[in-house]
């Protein structure tokens, strides 16, 4: 992949005070582009990381918006326009996952799920739609490999990332001809501050996966960085509507 690929670019991350979210603005920056860190409560781990982007000589601002909250997602997009006046490449990653079983799923633990992960991702496309340039751009959803799977406990999280692809789809095709291309990556487990505090790692879930993974191991922020610069970039130009399952071969 040729650095420096996205010089002039200005890119939103959502949730990128942390966990993959983080590793993607750097790696945004790193190829040149310009990022709004966005978080919802951790301020401190965003400066970290527009201070780690800086001190590389790269250009990030930090950008606090509860992306559940529809009018935070429009004041992120606003406070995006103030600073740099148009976005090019959008990075809905920002999502939360609760593992539950049937009889313990609420109206209320529904509803946290979706509005986050599903109406924060289709309001943010909305409220970047007007910012994106004539020559389009690339909006990159992170959705996860349980939305084909059938983990039990995942009802909830699985049916959030189950409609992130299929809205993935339906916006490639209503966008295109805007040449704003729309495409999804998947990851498997992923060591994060979220999987961690969720209690994930380490755990027996951990080693079924791990059990069923060819590679062997769960992913790393960075397994995940890659393949969404890549997506951001010229070197993905023909590729809109694509659901790209990173997990080590695990499905
Ligand atoms: P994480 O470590 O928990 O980090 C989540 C990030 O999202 C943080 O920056 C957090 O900001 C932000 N966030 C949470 N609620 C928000 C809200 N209401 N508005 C704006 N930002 C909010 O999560 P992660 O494990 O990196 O997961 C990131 C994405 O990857 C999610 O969409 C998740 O579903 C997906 N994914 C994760 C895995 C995995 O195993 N880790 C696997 C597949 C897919 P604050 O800290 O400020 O709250």
């Amino acid at each position: 992949m040729s650095t420096n690929q996205l010089i002039g670019k200005v890119a939103v991350v959502t949730g990128a005070s942390k966990g993959i979210g983080a590793a993607i603005a750097k790696d945004l920056a790193a190829a040149g582009a310009s990022v709004v860190v966005n978080y919802a409560s951790s301020r401190d781990g965003a400066d970290r990381v527009v201070a780690e982007i800086t001190g590389a000589g790269g250009r990030a601002v930090a950008v606090q918006a509860d992306l559940s909250k529809p009018d935070q997602v429009a004041s992120l997009f606003a406070a995006t326009k103030r600073e740099f006046g148009r976005v090019d490449i959008l990075v809905n990653n920002a999502g939360i996952y609760e593992w539950a079983p049937l009889e313990q799923i609420t109206p209320e633990s529904f509803h946290r799920q979706f509005d986050l992960n599903v109406l924060g991702l289709i309001l943010a496309v909305k409220e970047a739609s007007p910012l994106f340039p004539e020559e389009g751009g690339s909006v990159i959803n992170i959705s996860s490999t349980v939305s084909t799977a059938r983990f039990p406990g995942g009802t909830v999280y699985t049916a959030t990332k189950g409609a992130v692809d299929a809205v993935t789809r339906v916006l490639a095709a209503e966008l295109g001809p805007r040449k704003i291309r729309v495409n999804s990556v998947n990851p498997g487990m992923v060591d994060t501050e979220g999987a961690q505090s969720a209690g994930f790692i380490g755990s027996d879930m951990q080693k079924g996966i791990e059990a069923i993974t060819p590679l062997g191991r769960i992913g790393k922020p960075e397994d995940i960085s890659g393949i969404t610069v890549f997506l951001a970039g010229p070197e993905s130009s023909w590729i809109t509507g694509e659901s790209f399952f990173i997990s080590g071969g695990m499905r």
